[in-house]
């Protein structure tokens, strides 16, 4: 791993990056052109009756069981200011930004976070308005609400949260972790949030309300920006998910870091070719934007949001087909440790890619369980 001076995005920017609006992402459009991520769930349902592999009644409610914390917790707390607890007195006299820095991940750490890292925010990377998706969830403002993060808040820490190998391999049967990741970054960003205000100082935590967090978590010097569009992280490649925490906390941030992502994603395109809906583009990289879900300006494969949100719910659950299939995507073991110099130093990438193919990973598996028996019914509660 080599810490850069910048992110390495910042050379494949052709013009100035303008703010993104919240109501442009696809799961924001999705609800305003017809509920989409609701017509996933009911055809969640619908699935159950047929009794499928990896969508089984037992599937579906480990999902929404996850799902639990994060749907308290963005609905009281995130996406808006944490007010202190008990401590409207006090704040350290001379803080040491290095020292803090240092005690922000220790407390993160132990909060829960597999990984913490800190940036200035780029202005460019905070949403223009509020969405209909956040605001559905968070109730935190009105959609169409302008988005500012107080000026004083210059800094943001970001945190990862590994998802679940085994789980991961079930997709695009019912990926259950993706929800428990967000009701762990609820809690890692609500608690970090508590910890910084009780210090005397603000914090706003969100998951994926306020910013576009994959650019921000570059910057924080915790992985690249891949192909998928996804956050290639070194241990766990794009098998993770991210919550943050805006604040004024006087911070020393991380340096940005190459792990060879650019090049190993020029050689590889296995999430375009297993891509059921087509989103995910081939060939060289492109600062076009296909839609009003693409940020026009820099050299990237950028996705096509809304096909793949249709297939989310003609499949009647979300997919993670393209984190499932990803060479980085690996348990983070001594033996793959060693595999990922390799890509990390652009050693035979084609060769990589080959044997991650011949030897099966990336491969959908899928878990029985009694809930899949033929002679299992489903009834009503009432019956
Ligand atoms: S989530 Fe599935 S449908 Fe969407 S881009 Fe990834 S592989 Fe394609
Ligand atoms: S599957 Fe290959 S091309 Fe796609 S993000 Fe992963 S490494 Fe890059």
């Amino acid at each position: 791993m080599r810490f850069v001076k910048e992110p390495t995005y910042k050379k494949y920017i052709t013009k100035e990056l303008k703010r993104f609006d919240d109501r442009n992402t696809a799961l924001s459009r999705g609800a305003v052109e017809g509920n989409k991520y609701t017509k996933m769930h009911q055809n969640c349902l619908k699935n159950l009756q047929s009794i499928k592999p990896g969508k089984t009644i037992i599937d579906h409610a480990t999902w929404v069981a996850g799902a639990t914390v994060d749907y308290v917790v963005r609905a009281n707390l995130l996406g808006r200011e944490t007010k202190p607890i008990y401590n409207n007195e006090y704040r350290l006299k001379n803080p040491n930004p290095d020292e803090l820095a240092k005690l922000i991940k220790e407390k993160a750490h132990w909060i829960g976070a597999d990984d913490v890292g800190i940036a200035k925010i780029n202005p460019a990377y905070i949403y223009t308005h509020w969405g209909n998706q956040n605001v559905n969830y968070s109730h935190a403002a009105e959609v169409g609400d302008p988005i500012e993060i107080p000026t004083e808040c210059d800094t943001v820490i970001m945190m990862v949260h590994e998802m679940s190998y085994g789980v991961i391999q079930r997709s695009p049967g019912i990926e259950y972790d993706t929800d428990i990741e967000y009701s762990k970054g609820a809690w890692c960003a609500s608690s970090l949030a508590t910890f910084i205000t009780e210090l005397g100082y603000r914090a706003i935590p969100s998951v994926n309300e306020l910013g576009i967090n994959i650019a921000m978590a570059v910057d924080a010097g915790l992985g690249e920006l891949g192909r998928n569009g996804q956050l290639i992280t070194r241990d766990y490649g794009p098998r993770v998910r991210l919550s943050k925490v805006f604040t004024n906390l006087p911070l020393v941030p991380d340096k940005p870091i190459d792990i060879g992502v650019q090049k190993f994603c020029e050689a590889c395109a296995l999430c375009t070719r297993h891509c059921p809906s087509n989103s995910i583009p081939n060939g060289e990289r492109t600062d076009e934007a296909w839609n009003e879900q693409n940020v026009p300006g820099m050299l990237k494969w950028p996705a096509r949001a809304m096909k793949c949100l249709d297939w989310w719910v003609k499949n009647g659950n979300h997919c993670s087909i393209c984190i499932r299939i990803c060479p980085w995507n690996k348990p983070n073991d001594r033996l793959h440790k060693f595999v990922r110099l390799f890509a990390e130093y652009n050693i035979l990438p084609k060769l990589v890619i080959y044997f991650d193919q011949l030897l099966g990973y990336g491969k959908q598996v899928k878990q029985i369980h009694y809930a899949q028996n033929p002679e299992v019914e489903l009834i009503s509660p009432e019956e």
